[in-house]
């Protein structure tokens, strides 16, 4: 292992209110994929938690966990209503109907506040269902990053035919590094 020289800054004193704790720098993909983690346990879907960052030119625009729509009652372990769909390959999904996704979450708070987010990449804890990714295609979503594969095979042939990039930023590899 070679020796760390990112340890410290350049202030003095600072190794010493640092202590030995490691200061390896965040690169920026572990820098959005932390936050959308984080973002995630916001979420209150019994189903899962998911978080999403949507980012343009290293700059946070907007964020989305998913959950209810504002107002309306969150989904705990009695009132979380299941439906089960059925891909045309015969697998079963199963979604909560009360419950928005974290991605399209993102894309609505942006587009509440008038921030333009065509041509941004977006991180997400898990990779896009089919019904995001089709909304994601539409926004201008350039590459989507995301941790943990969910059902990837549904997304295959629409990832081919529109051309937008799925690239997989695991978290558990980089923190071993
Ligand atoms: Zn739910
Ligand atoms: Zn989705």
């Amino acid at each position: 292992m070679p020796e760390d020289t990112t340890k410290g800054c350049c202030l003095p004193g600072s190794e010493a209110s640092h202590g030995s704790e490691s200061a390896k720098r965040l690169g920026w993909h572990e820098y959005f994929m932390s936050v959308a983690h984080l973002i995630s346990r916001r979420a209150t879907c019994t189903r899962g938690h998911i978080g999403a960052v949507i980012v343009k030119d290293h700059s946070i625009l907007s964020t989305g966990y998913n959950g209810a729509p504002a107002g309306l009652p969150h989904c705990n372990d009695s009132n979380c209503r299941i439906y089960r769909t059925t891909h045309p390959d015969g697998t079963v999904e199963e979604n909560c109907v009360n419950t928005i996704h974290a991605e399209i979450n993102a894309i609505a708070q942006a587009a509440k506040h008038g921030v333009a987010i065509r041509d941004s990449d977006i991180y997400i804890t898990a990779s896009p269902c089919i019904h995001c990714l089709k909304v994601l295609i539409n926004v201008g979503i350039k590459t989507i990053y995301y941790d943990k594969p969910y059902k990837i095979e549904h997304i295959d042939e629409l990832l081919r035919l529109s051309g937008i990039r799925l690239v997989q930023v695991d978290m558990l590899t980089i923190q071993k590094d």
